[in-house]
């Protein structure tokens, strides 16, 4: 338990930490000195002297700890979406005579909209099937080109069997990209285990970056060299300061940098992996699951309004928990008014997530029964709490 770590506001069970996690304490410093000591003092010395261009790699590496990666095989930068774009574009590449991308329903839609924007654009009349998340292994075939998968459904907290769909993908010829957004601090990943080509994911939920914190993109270091880069930026290109007129790929994992790095958000970001670095994922996967099951156990004596909507089975859930309610929306209102604060995903999914750095059964407790009172009183039955914000 690393409760004290985070600025968590007194009284406030936080239960969203898989949308935005909360602030590491340290970050707020880190920010600041790396504003006044560099930004500040150094300015464009900070380049080189405070070693501005190599952060992107070293936070890489240090997230590829978490995800099960190798040194040199992880990038940050950019947004998640544009991770999933140059991840897809690449796989595609690899594939030259394969028209389908294979994804999911329960896929997080922005990977959707980035892939049928990628395919439009390249204009080769590739189709972007969908089919329901249980369907996906009957789905492969020869004709994939690349699976496209989000490991853990953000709605459901469904987890893919990650190892099997990967092998049967790559059996039948299709690259595979997996998007860890809601994996990454979650669960135990292996990412060198599974032999998946491409890995994509944010660090401003599970791992606390903070709001807007860079993306991260894993590549296969054995295929690296061979990745043809579809933002060709010039801080992924082999010599940014030749100040080539033509392309030329960095050395592996380099070339999926593309442009300017935002320091101040790697700085807080940085804070934020300093707390993950003593952290055994396999400790924090049993405590996610005890924490799980128990909300799940809580809920369902003293709710009957609600139904699961996760798997019950723990080893096919990620490290949330979703129930079903017709009024879910003015239900987590009620919630969050009372300082519990979970999210709500359209059309009545009523969303909590699980994390053990800060979140102990007695918090698990806690929410169970407020959750309770709100149910039996109705108190969620209020025109306050029914009209919807533009961020649910
Ligand atoms: C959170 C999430 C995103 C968000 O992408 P951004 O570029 O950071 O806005 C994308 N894909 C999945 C699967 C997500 O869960």
């Amino acid at each position: 338990m690393k409760k004290h770590q985070f600025d968590i506001p007194q009284g406030m069970i936080y239960l969203d930490g898989n949308s935005l996690g909360p602030l590491p304490s340290a970050a707020t410093q880190r920010v600041a000195q790396t504003m006044q000591d560099e930004w500040g003092e150094l300015l464009i010395k900070g380049w080189n002297q405070a070693g501005w261009m190599q952060q992107p790699a070293k936070i890489g590496d240090r997230i590829g700890r978490i995800i099960g990666a190798s040194p040199g095989s992880t990038m940050t930068g950019d947004t998640l979406c544009i991770k999933v774009y140059q991840a897809l574009a690449a796989g595609l590449n690899m594939c030259p005579d394969r028209k389908v991308v294979l994804s999911d329903s329960g896929n997080f839609p922005t990977d959707l909209y980035m892939a049928q924007g990628l395919l439009k654009t390249m204009g080769q009349g590739h189709e972007l099937r969908i089919v329901d998340p249980e369907n996906v292994s009957d789905a492969i075939t020869d004709e994939i080109a690349v699976l496209l998968l989000t490991h853990v459904d953000y709605r459901t907290g469904r987890m893919h069997d990650m190892d099997a769909l990967t092998q049967k993908a790559q059996a039948a010829g299709a690259i595979v990209i997996w998007d860890l957004a809601h994996s990454t601090g979650a669960v135990p990943l292996d990412m060198t285990a599974s032999n998946a080509e491409f890995a994509v994911g944010c660090t401003y939920k599970y791992l606390n970056g903070g709001p807007g914190a860079p993306a991260f993109i894993y590549v296969r270091p054995d295929i690296a060299p061979g990745v043809e880069p579809a933002l060709s930026g010039w801080l992924g290109h082999l010599q940014p300061f030749e100040f080539d007129l033509e392309y030329h790929p960095g050395a592996g994992i380099d070339r999926m940098r593309v442009g300017t790095p935002s320091i101040l958000q790697l700085a807080a970001l940085e804070a934020s992996l300093d707390i993950w670095e003593d952290v055994d994922m396999d400790e924090i996967r049993a405590r996610s699951v005890e924490l799980c099951d128990l909300f799940i156990d809580e809920v369902e004596a003293r709710c009957p309004q609600l139904t699961l909507a996760s798997p019950r089975d723990a080893a096919q859930r990620g490290s949330q928990v979703s129930f079903r309610f017709k009024d879910g929306y003015a239900a987590m209102q009620a919630l969050i008014a009372q300082n519990v604060i979970g999210d709500f995903r359209a059309p009545d999914i009523m969303r909590f997530s699980f994390t053990p750095l800060y979140i102990d059964q007695q918090d698990v407790l806690e929410a169970a029964k407020i959750l309770q009172n709100i149910m039996q009183t109705d108190a969620w039955d209020t025109p306050q709490f029914k009209a919807r914000a533009a961020v649910t």
